[in-house]
């Protein structure tokens, strides 16, 4: 994007909304988008914002085939005080263009898409909800859209924002989760696009994401691609433990996604002096704390659930229980001090937050 002037063509016929608590996560979109247009040789072009609608794709288009797209996930929230905050939402801009170098594809200004998502945010204001624990979930992404079924980087591109109002997603509470640990698939090997946010490690990730919904598990645990030894993630989320009042959490290896909830909980420890390492853990190293009353908490990371506590770990065929299956306190207390500073109702020592007026 060259210079910033978005039009903008408003939705007539505006969408019905849906009550908070019967939202479905990404089920319900607001009344309009924004997209903007990539020409190789000529650049970003065409900003505009209009009402949300199908996009229209050669059948050929690079996409459809050979999958040269990416995406990010962050979200917009609403308090009391009726100011609308984005939480470190450069962190994502930047992200997204790593994801693009990853794949090949044109980067974007990272200044002038945050602009460009503040307008589209304004536009659709009244779609930010504001009951306890609900959202705006911001969806941007990047399309290959040149029809072209030889095997190389699209001439041409879509750039587009779509918002969607989320629930809570702690209805009846934050509550921990049955994680299985995958040895036969794996999400992502170092050299391969697992640091990427890109449409295929998503793909490839729901066979086992099968296995374990049939098992009355909720996500899987990934394992390194080459020794199927060392953790590396849990579902789409970064994972963290805490082994006799250290926190450790896989250090960032090439394959492992560089999440920002990740970051921000790392940053937030070291502010409380409580310790914290980036390293190798194993899933030897796990059964061994748990053996000896070590393993006190573990807990997932990620934009959708912010913190999302694990009770129970299934790895070829034994099970470990953590704190009881219960909540342990401090997953409680990075969860109430993230979504305080996100929702505004804390203090914001780092600056992460960013007001929309
Ligand atoms: C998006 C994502 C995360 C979490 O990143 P956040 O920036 O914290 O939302 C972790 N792992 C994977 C694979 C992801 O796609």
């Amino acid at each position: 994007m060259n210079s910033l002037k978005i039009q903008i063509t408003k939705n007539e016929n505006k969408r019905e909304k849906v009550p908070a608590d019967q939202l479905i996560f990404g089920r319900t979109f607001t009344d309009h988008m924004f997209i903007a247009d990539y020409t190789e040789g000529i650049g970003w072009h065409d900003h505009r914002i209009v009402p949300y609608q199908p996009i229209t794709l050669d059948p050929s288009a690079t996409i459809l085939h050979y999958g040269q797209t990416v995406f990010e996930g962050m979200k917009a929230y609403l308090s009391q005080d009726g100011v609308v905050r984005l939480f470190r939402p450069e962190e994502n801009m930047k992200r997204m263009n790593h994801s693009c170098d990853r794949m090949s594809m044109p980067k974007i200004n990272e200044d002038l898409a945050l602009e460009a998502l503040k307008e589209l945010i304004t536009v659709d204001r009244e779609w930010v909800p504001s009951e306890p624990g609900t959202s705006l979930y911001i969806r941007p992404f990047m399309i290959a859209t040149e029809a072209h079924l030889g095997v190389s980087a699209s001439l041409t591109y879509s750039f587009i924002i779509i918002m969607s109002p989320v629930g809570s997603y702690y209805k009846e509470g934050i509550h921990p989760v049955k994680i299985l640990v995958e040895s036969e698939y794996v999400r992502a090997v170092a050299g391969g696009t697992g640091t990427a946010k890109t449409a295929g490690n998503y793909a490839s990730s729901l066979k086992a994401q099968e296995v374990a919904d049939r098992e009355g598990y909720s996500q899987v645990l990934w394992l390194d691609g080459i020794e199927r030894k060392y953790i590396e993630e849990v579902g789409s989320m970064n994972v963290f433990f805490k082994i006799d009042g250290q926190v450790v959490t896989p250090a960032l290896n090439g394959s492992i996604l560089d999440g920002i909830t990740r970051k921000s909980i790392i940053q937030l420890l070291k502010h409380w002096d409580v310790p914290v390492v980036e390293r190798k853990v194993s899933m030897e190293e796990i059964r061994e704390a748990h053996r000896t009353g070590k393993l006190d908490e573990a807990f997932g990371t990620g934009t959708a659930a912010v913190i999302s506590p694990i009770g129970e770990f299934r790895w070829q065929g034994e099970l470990f229980y953590v704190n009881n299956g219960e909540t342990g306190d401090l997953s409680k207390k990075l969860y109430n001090s993230l979504t305080g500073i996100q929702k505004g109702t804390m203090e914001d020592p780092f600056g992460w937050v960013v007001e929309l007026n």
